[in-house]
């Protein structure tokens, strides 16, 4: 049924109106002998702006992810990919977004600093979705975004795809499925979604599989009507130059991803299996990303007890009661922190 929404009726009235910022290399495309008409410096190796369409990026995923470089957002982590959704979409001090809690802290932060109020539904029987509560607000014409995080951080848990797809059915506002941990899953992505409901943004991120958060690169997956939205009110040169050439060295070695994703699945399976052998470990959820939630006698001592030590974990007690997240490090990482665990 969503397949028919029509996105615009979705935009704010002011980003509907916009008269996008149109850069030089926006103007002129082409290959030329002398560039004099965006105010560069003549000297030096990163004189010029970098590409604003960030084309090389997107013919790569293209090609890796089967979906038409129009359909693809490049952005400033997606952290920007988030923001950016509250700005197309969202009318400060009136409208609404819905999370599913605990998740990922910054879809609230962002929300605040838009001025939109969110509404939170708690994950239920070991994090998932309550379709039941959730029912009636996916007629409310105030809530314009509902995000899903999928595998959930903080919990680690993939959400189940048949109510995603069942809020994508019967939602016709936006909907976000944030894909950050999903090259650890086993899970499909719900990319191949975005042919069949205009209103499904699929975001991803080069942080965490590719071992890219310090480059700031995320990927926001949509409707060719939401894209064009995405590059409308995006700053006309999100990505850096630098940030654009080491995503492609990246994209043009893909064994190296793939070889240090299957090592760090690995590390997370004798991770799991020393943790569980601690007296100070009750419980330790099950995860399809790089992270463990585990529930510990008492988390607040556990992690001041760590930081002392100069082992930095997640104390997560405040989201889920007595619970620490903690990351997959390398090989050498683990072993001192399951060591100076033993010593709590
Ligand atoms: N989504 C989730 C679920 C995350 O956990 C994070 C970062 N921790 C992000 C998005 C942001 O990632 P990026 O580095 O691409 O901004």
């Amino acid at each position: 049924m969503n397949q028919k929404i029509n996105i615009n009726n979705l935009v704010r009235a002011n980003i509907k109106a916009l008269k996008p910022y149109s850069s030089a290399r926006d103007e002129f495309k082409g290959t030329a002998d002398v560039f004099l008409d965006a105010n560069e410096n003549p000297f030096g190796d990163l004189n010029r702006y970098p590409d604003p369409q960030q084309k090389e990026i997107k013919d790569k995923l293209s090609a890796i992810k089967k979906v038409a470089t129009d359909q693809i957002f490049i952005g400033n982590g997606s952290d920007e990919v988030i923001d950016l959704a509250f700005r197309i979409f969202c009318e400060p001090g009136k409208d609404k977004v819905l999370t599913f809690t605990p998740t990922y802290g910054m879809y609230n932060v962002s929300a605040n600093i838009n001025n939109i109020e969110v509404i939170e539904q708690p994950l239920i029987n070991d994090f998932q979705i309550n379709l039941n509560q959730l029912q009636p607000y996916l007629d409310f014409e105030d809530v314009k975004i509902i995000f899903i995080c999928s595998p959930n951080n903080p919990t680690g848990n993939s959400l189940n795809p048949d109510d995603i797809e069942y809020i994508l059915e019967n939602f016709n506002g936006i909907v976000i499925v944030d894909e950050a941990y999903i090259d650890f899953s086993a899970q499909a992505s719900f990319i191949k979604n975005i042919d069949k409901y205009d209103n499904l943004i699929v975001s991803q991120t080069f942080s965490k599989a590719w071992g890219l958060a310090g480059v700031r690169v995320g990927v926001a997956y949509a409707s060719q009507s939401i894209i064009t939205l995405y590059n409308r009110v995006k700053p006309p040169y999100n990505v850096s130059t630098l940030n654009q050439e080491a995503v492609l060295k990246s994209l043009n070695n893909l064994e190296e991803v793939t070889q240090n994703i299957e090592t760090i699945l690995e590390e997370r399976t004798k991770l799991k299996e020393a943790l569980s052998k601690l007296e100070i470990v009750k419980k330790i959820y099950p995860t399809d990303a790089n992270f463990l939630l585990v529930e510990v006698e008492d988390a607040n001592k556990t992690y001041q007890y760590l930081i002392e030590q100069k082992v930095i974990i997640r104390n997560r007690n405040t989201q889920v009661k007595n619970c620490i997240r903690i990351t997959v490090g390398t090989p050498e990482e683990n072993n001192t922190l399951i060591e100076t665990l033993k010593l709590v």
